[in-house]
């Protein structure tokens, strides 16, 4: 369609198209779409649109295109960034894929299941469960989260270490495009050299370059043996040594390496009912560690146990406990869902989502606790997180009884002495939330101008008119 159509005729249009369950317009059934889990931000929509199929998407898609309306996609709106909030001025509309959340298909021979944008992560899993497969995606907002929000945010999570990120779990996509046209990119190959790889554009896109309606993804044999331990040291360093030792003791078993501090402990000891310190003495630092085979006869406790007889006496382990069934490895991860959650009891949080290389992860959170401990006496460093994968989420709890809003007015300084360490690390900013609204502005200081540039000209060349969830990743350009 082209030439331009007034906004009240497009969005009567649009109405006609995704039918009475597919349109909220009142004040009170808008609100949750219109801000996020953090509150950061709060926006405002025309509509709320809900379409059910991928016709209903790409028709909203080409009225908004005539009528120059700004889209919003959202799927869980559990992201972190403030990716999925629309902006304040009301113009746009939000596109939520919630209705879409149909499993296609699903091939246990070639190991991929094909399923629309709107299927909530923890939906996915059962489903390959189901068909006596793995979908690996794992993380704590999965049962809420969405696929497209999952593909848009390149999502990562605890299994990274073995599966790989949402990138990599990725065979194919069907996107709608900003001008309203389908995409249908549903390949199952494994293997596809023919030109430019164009899925991952819109994988880590956070909205900007189109719709995602639908995805094939992976599947790998589900695991039969699983055994999770949690072990207290007295450095990060050798939190560090351990990792190393674990992936050459037990290869691609390991398939979560997490780091918690003592101070994410006790967060969750003090605010999670039934989280309690599983070992008999406080420690500094604690790992939590994962390892899996898709064998019965896999061998892998043996193994562990080993691991931590040697760790110990190399002096790298002071205590540890090996869960001995099912319902102990859970409360062992209700410990790392408990902090997170903690902090959140704990004052304000000024966050970073960072990665470094992982051989200088103990030093970037050594110099960095030193670097804000300077800065402020008593703030509260809790770095934690995929350490496996060099991602550490180095959140700062505001001093004990400290005003939180004076705390949190220091929000950009913080940032950027962390951020600035990490680019010292050859790090990123944004190890797996992505930029969003929150490191839109921070992004220009770490990304070299070439990479900006070239960002900004596949910005243009997909959406020209800058519809596609405006002012998130990039600045909008300058009125001309
Ligand atoms: P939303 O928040 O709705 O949207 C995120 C972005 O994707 C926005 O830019 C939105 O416009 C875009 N989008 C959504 N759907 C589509 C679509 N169909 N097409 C195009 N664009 C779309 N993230 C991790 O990576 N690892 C973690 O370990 C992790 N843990 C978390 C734990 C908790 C408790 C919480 C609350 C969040 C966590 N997150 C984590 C962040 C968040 O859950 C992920 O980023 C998730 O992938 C977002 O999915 P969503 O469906 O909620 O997306
Ligand atoms: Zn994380």
């Amino acid at each position: 369609m082209t030439g331009s159509m007034g906004v009240a005729e497009a969005l009567e249009r649009i109405k006609a198209i995704v039918g009475p369950k597919g349109v909220i317009a009142d004040a009170a059934g808008m609100a949750p779409f219109l801000e996020e889990e953090r509150r950061l931000y709060h926006g405002a929509a025309r509509l709320v649109l809900r379409p059910a199929s991928t016709e209903e998407v790409a028709g909203v898609v080409r009225l908004c295109a005539a009528a120059r309306i700004p889209i919003v996609p959202q799927g869980g709106n559990t992201g972190l960034v403030g990716a999925a909030v629309p902006p304040e001025d009301g113009g746009a509309v939000v596109l939520s894929l919630g209705r879409m959340n149909r499993v296609r298909a699903i091939d246990p021979v070639d190991f991929t299941i094909t399923v629309e944008a709107g299927c909530v992560l923890a939906d996915v899993q059962r489903a390959a469960e189901a068909a006596d497969r793995l979908f690996p995606l794992s993380l704590g907002a999965e049962g809420s989260c969405q696929i497209g929000g999952n593909l848009s945010t390149n999502a990562g999570g605890i299994a990274v270490l073995r599966y790989g990120t949402m990138r990599d779990l990725t065979l194919g996509l069907e996107v709608v495009l900003p001008d309203g046209q389908v995409w249908d990119g549903l390949r199952a190959l494994r293997k596809d050299n023919t030109g430019y790889d164009l899925k991952h554009l819109f994988i880590g896109g956070e909205g900007t370059l189109g719709i995602i309606t639908a995805a094939t993804l992976k599947l790998f044999p589900r695991p039969r043996e699983v055994e999770t331990a949690f072990l207290g040291l007295a450095r990060v360093e050798d939190a560090m040594a351990l990792f190393a030792r674990a992936r050459k003791a037990s290869g691609d078993q390991l398939t979560a390496f997490e780091l918690i501090p003592r101070l994410g402990l006790e967060m969750a000891m003090r605010h999670t009912p039934g989280v309690s310190d599983p070992l008999a003495a406080p420690a500094r630092w604690y790992t939590l560690l994962e390892v899996s085979s898709s064998q019965t006869e896999g061998g892998l406790r043996s193994a562990l146990e080993a691991l931590l007889t040697e760790a110990m006496a190399a002096g790298l382990v002071e205590d540890g406990v090996i869960a001995a069934s099912g319902e102990q490895q859970n409360a062992l991860w209700r410990i790392r869902e408990g902090m997170v959650e903690g902090q959140k009891h704990e004052g304000g949080s000024i966050k970073h989502d960072v990665s470094v290389p992982v051989s200088k992860v103990a030093e970037f959170i050594l110099q960095a606790s030193a670097a804000v401990e300077a800065k402020l006496p008593g703030i509260r460093p809790l770095a934690f997180g995929h350490v496996g994968d060099g991602n550490i989420h180095f959140n700062l709890s505001q001093p004990k009884g400290a005003d939180t809003r004076v705390f949190l007015a220091r929000w950009a300084e913080f940032n950027h002495l962390v951020h600035d360490l990490v680019q010292r690390f050859g790090g990123s900013i944004s190890a797996e939330h992505g930029i969003g609204r929150l490191k839109r502005d921070e992004l220009p200081r770490y990304k070299s101008a070439i990479e900006l540039e070239l960002m900004r000209r596949v910005k243009r060349a997909l959406d020209p008119e800058g519809l596609m969830n405006p002012g998130k990743v990039l600045a909008p350009p300058p009125a001309s």
